[in-house]
């Protein structure tokens, strides 16, 4: 689960990219781009959750995570800055917290296991009673109490009603920021670069080895600059 959620949750927060004009893109700026990401990422989302109907409601809920997650990955790479997209638009982590959690919270799941003949048994969360079902209605009843666990933050009224994808790019963050794999997050810094990246080796600086360069590439021209 860990390396399949670690793989997930970044590839959600990689949908904020250079544009490659100097500006800053985003995959999921509508309804279209989302759907064809879920497309994508078909083979780590259960069928149910990739089924599930995707309307502009959606689309803004998985971009209210997605901003609580980035907000969370600049802390997670701090005292070291956080990627340069993300400028002011970070959330203080208590309400990046609450709201990971309020989505993590909002759509009861049960684990499935799946085990494929010629790979290794995965553990799959499935919303429990099939896509946005909530069997019993014990979850988020009428009238709200409005406080899940984690704080009040992230209710109804946040976007972030229970949607089966939201719960379960949520649940994968919180394997991820809780899991090993966080301590090798880092932030590329590259010119243009904008992007997250898991540390691979311990005197890896860039994301890729294009940034290497690039970054290599201005760091001459930075000194022919000032010895100049
Ligand atoms: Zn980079």
């Amino acid at each position: 689960m860990t390396a399949a959620a670690s793989a997930l949750v970044l590839d959600l927060v990689l949908t904020v990219r250079h544009d490659g004009r100097g500006g800053v893109a985003d995959d999921l700026a509508d309804t279209e781009g989302l759907a064809a990401w879920i497309r994508d990422h078909a083979d780590g989302i259960d069928e149910a959750v990739v089924g599930a109907p995707l309307d502009e409601r959606a689309a803004v809920a998985v971009r209210d995570l997605r901003t609580a997650v980035r907000s969370l990955f600049a802390r997670a790479v701090s005292p070291g800055p956080p990627s340069r997209a993300d400028g002011s638009r970070l959330l203080p982590a208590g309400v990046a917290t609450a709201r990971l959690n309020a989505a993590a919270a909002a759509v009861p799941v049960v684990p499935v296991l799946r085990w494929p003949e010629d790979g290794e048994p995965v553990a799959d969360l499935v919303p429990a009673g099939g896509p946005g079902g909530v069997p019993g209605g014990s979850a988020g009843g009428p009238g709200g109490s409005g406080i899940g666990p984690g704080g009040s933050a992230g209710g109804p009224g946040d976007g972030l009603a229970g949607h089966p994808l939201t719960a379960v790019l949520a649940r994968a963050a919180i394997a991820f920021l809780a899991g090993p794999d966080r301590s090798r997050l880092r932030a590329c810094h590259a010119p243009r670069c904008v992007r997250y990246f898991l540390k691979d080796h311990p005197r890896q600086e860039w994301c890729k080895p294009a940034c290497g360069n690039r970054a290599r590439v201005a760091r001459h021209h930075e000194r022919h600059r000032t010895d100049g």
